[in-house]
């Protein structure tokens, strides 16, 4: 098998293969809005693909071919917008869902942006920086006919942080001859990064978790927490759980979790990660599998670290009442039967981890006026959109009579087909 094919095949089982999953979302959305059949086609069907081999000199001398791609799903409503995952196992299928999730997560939070994503196959834990410097570089130059400000707008994803994207804005620069920052965002403040961009995402987890438990009438004050992931999401989720009052009774990593029923110390567990990168070795709390988190006495789970974690297999024990998805795809579609006939109320991924994108689009406004916002109105201006939006989402769920997470899709898929109406069909 070549690098193009591994690239090109499929993942997953049928419950869990990343396009499958999101589609029977899309699907369930259509139906119930009774979506001409050609405008259904045309939203199912992703833009444009680019898939590109990118060939890097290696610190050894020797040199390697890896393989890239570039998904655009939707541009009715503006540039698109998505992240630059580096994994070893990305594949085009999982890259297509991950675009369309972008278009109906910009739709869901009104943004005047469409959905996109891009891949690279490779291992970041056994290139060292030189090597995936090289790699981000050329990828960048491979793609560039794709990007720019008012086209298709890269952030970071799995494996790739504020300096991948520094790269990727220098590379873009350098072959259009001036400085371009708003060619990508989630880069470092100082090239012209938002502030609160880093913790955005976990902020929006946190304060959809509150909304959700005034929707239900439960009071947050005291509520049980746990989080899987410690990252960039779940990492700050944790922390402003614990800075709010919440006994956050589970924590994870990679490694596995730390669950501690009293409430886990969570600067100190933070404190622990950043100094020994793992959970290993904490010295209180008791250590578990992720499956144990996931299944702990709690009022609220956050899965915040991969998809497809919640499945058919495991639904019927999670006990969590609340469910805020701070990762992407985290619930299967058959594990949302099954959640929901238990009465759990699961905050769907388009919306709950929506606040990173948001941010994400005050950096391009704030970039292509060179003018920067203080933090204090940049989370402001981020909580009044996530709630408002939380807010429609609920009013279009209880209108269908149906879950949030289908509330979402038919907030997002009715407005990007209303763009999409409204422009008509060149031909
Ligand atoms: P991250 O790399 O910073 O953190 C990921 C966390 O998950 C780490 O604690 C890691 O140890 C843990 N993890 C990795 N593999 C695991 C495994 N096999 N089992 C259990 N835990 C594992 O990533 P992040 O930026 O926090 O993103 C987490 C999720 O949130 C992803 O699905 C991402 O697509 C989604 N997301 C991120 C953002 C953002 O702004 N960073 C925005 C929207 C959605």
């Amino acid at each position: 098998m070549t690098e193009l094919t591994r690239v090109l095949e499929t993942s997953g089982s049928a419950e869990t293969n990343p396009f499958e999953a999101m589609m029977t979302r899309f699907d369930a959305a259509a139906k119930r809005l009774d979506l001409d059949p050609g405008l259904y086609q045309l939203l199912r069907t992703p833009d444009r693909e680019l898939v590109v081999a990118i060939p890097v000199g290696m610190d050894d001398g020797s040199l390697r071919v890896f393989m890239g791609c570039r998904v655009q799903h939707n541009l009715s409503r503006g540039p698109c917008k998505g992240g630059i995952r580096f994994a070893p196992d990305v594949t085009l299928d999982e890259v297509r869902a991950l675009a369309a999730w972008m278009t109906w997560k910009c739709a869901v939070v009104n943004l005047p942006f469409g959905g996109a994503k891009g891949g690279v196959r490779c291992d970041p834990s056994k290139l060292s920086p030189g090597e995936l410097e090289r790699i981000a570089r050329r990828y960048t130059a491979s793609i560039l006919d794709l990007l720019g400000p008012d086209r298709d707008v890269p952030a970071p994803d799995l494996g790739t942080g504020e300096q991948t994207m520094a790269w990727v804005m220098d590379t873009y620069s350098m072959h259009v001859r001036h400085t371009e920052t708003a060619v990508v965002t989630g880069k470092p403040v100082v090239l012209g990064g938002s502030r609160g961009r880093r913790e955005a995402t976990g902020r929006g987890v946190v304060l959809l978790a509150e909304r959700a438990l005034e929707w239900l009438g439960i009071p947050s004050k005291g509520c049980r927490v746990a989080v899987q992931g410690s990252g960039n999401v779940g990492g700050v989720a944790a922390s402003l759980f614990h800075e709010r009052g919440w006994t956050v009774v589970g924590m994870s990593d990679v490694t596995g979790s730390l669950l501690d029923p009293e409430g886990l110390p969570v600067p100190e567990v933070l404190e622990h990660l950043r100094r020994k990168r793992t959970l290993e070795g904490f010295p209180s709390g008791a250590r578990g599998s992720n499956a144990d988190l996931l299944e702990a006495d709690c009022d609220v789970l956050v899965p915040a670290a991969l998809e497809n974690q919640i499945t058919s297999a495991n639904a019927g024990r999670i006990r969590a009442r609340v469910l805020v998805e701070g990762a992407n795809g985290p619930t299967t579609a058959k594990a949302d039967e099954i959640l929901e006939a238990k009465g759990a109320l699961v905050v769907p991924d388009i919306l709950a981890n929506a606040g990173g994108v948001t941010v994400s689009y005050f950096e391009w406004v704030q970039d292509r006026a060179g003018y920067f916002w203080e933090e204090s109105i940049v989370n402001e201006r981020m909580e009044r959109i996530l709630l408002e939006s939380a807010e429609a989402v609920r009013a279009t769920a209880a209108r269908h009579q149906t879950s949030l997470r289908v509330g979402a899709y038919l907030l997002a898929v009715e407005r990007v087909a209303e763009n999409t109406r409204l422009r008509g069909v060149y031909a």
